[in-house]
C-alpha cells in the first residue's frame, strides 16, 4: 500500500502516521523528520535545510526530491510507504511520478486531513515531540500521561524550533501558495480522498481505516 498523507502543517498526518505504520507496518517517510535529523547530525544537508526551515519556507525542490530519491531505493518501501510532509510543490509531485514509474509503483491513496487555519495555529503552538521517538502530543488536545514525558518511550518532550506563532503563520502561508493546488493535482488523477480533521485522533483514524481498506 502506497499511501501519501497530505494536509496543512499541524493537521495531524504524524500523528495519524503512527497509527497506520503500527496497522499496516509501513515504513513512515517524513521529510520534515529526515531534515531534522540531518540538523541534528550536522550534515551538509542539515546545514541547507535549516534556513529555510526556521524561517517556515520550504527547502528546494531539488535537495528534497534527491533526498525523497536515495530513501525509495531502500528494501523496506518495496512493500509499501506511507510519505507524510511530501509531495509539498507540483514539481515534487511529478518527480514523484516519474520515480515511480521507474520503479514500476504507483500511488494507491491520498489522503487530505482537512483543518481549518484557527485550529491549526493553536495545534502547532501547543505540540510537544518526543526527542527520542518522534511521537507528537498536544498540551491541551493529547496531552501526555506524565507532562513533559512521552507516553511511549519515556523520553523528553520538546517544542520544535518553528512552533512559534511567526514561523507557523509563514509555514501556512506557504502551504496555501505552494502546497494546496496538490489537492487538485490528485483529484484529477483520481487518487484524493478528504478527511475531516477536526474530529477526535481515534475518529480520524476510523475514516483513514476506512479509505484504506477500501481500496486494498
Ligand atoms: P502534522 O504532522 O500534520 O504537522 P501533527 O500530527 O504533529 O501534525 O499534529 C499537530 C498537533 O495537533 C500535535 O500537537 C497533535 O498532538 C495535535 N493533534 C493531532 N491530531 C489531532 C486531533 N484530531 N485533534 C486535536 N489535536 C490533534
Ligand atoms: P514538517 O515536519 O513536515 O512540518 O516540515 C518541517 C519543515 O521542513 C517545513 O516547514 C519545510 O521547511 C521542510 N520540509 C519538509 N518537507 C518538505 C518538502 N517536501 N519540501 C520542502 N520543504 C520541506
Amino acid at each position: 500500500m502506497n499511501i501519501i498523507f497530505m494536509g496543512p502543517p499541524g493537521a495531524g498526518k504524524g500523528t495519524q502516521s503512527d497509527f497506520i505504520i503500527e496497522k499496516y507496518q509501513i515504513p513512515h517517510i517524513a521529510t520534515g523528520d529526515m531534515f531534522r535529523a540531518a540538523i541534528k547530525n550536522e550534515t551538509k544537508l542539515g546545514l541547507e535545510a535549516k534556513s529555510y526551515m526556521d524561517a517556515g519556507k520550504l527547502v528546494p525542490d531539488e535537495v528534497t526530491i534527491n533526498i525523497v530519491k536515495e530513501r525509495l531505493l531502500e528494501d523496506d518501501t518495496k512493500n509499501g510507504f506511507i510519505f507524510d510532509g511530501f509531495p509539498r510543490t507540483i514539481v515534487q509531485a511529478q518527480a514523484l511520478d516519474k520515480m515511480l514509474k521507474e520503479l514500476n509503483r504507483d500511488i494507491d491513496v491520498v489522503i487530505n486531513i482537512d483543518v481549518p487555519f484557527d485550529v491549526l495555529l493553536k495545534r502547532l503552538s501547543g505540540r510537544r515531540i518526543c526527542k527520542v521517538c518522534g511521537t507528537s502530543y498536544h498540551l491541551e488536545f493529547n496531552p501526555p500521561q506524565v507532562a513533559g514525558i512521552c507516553d511511549k518511550c519515556g523520553g523528553e518532550l520538546y517544542t520544535r524550533s518553528d512552533d512559534n506563532e511567526e514561523s507557523a503563520r509563514v509555514r501556512l502561508e506557504t502551504y496555501t501558495n505552494e502546497t494546496k493546488p496538490l489537492i487538485e493535482y490528485y483529484l484529477n488523477r483520481g487518487l484524493l480522498n478528504e478527511v475531516n480533521g477536526l474530529q477526535a485522533v481515534d475518529k480520524v483514524f476510523i475514516d483513514i481505516n476506512n479509505i484504506i481498506e477500501g481500496i486494498k
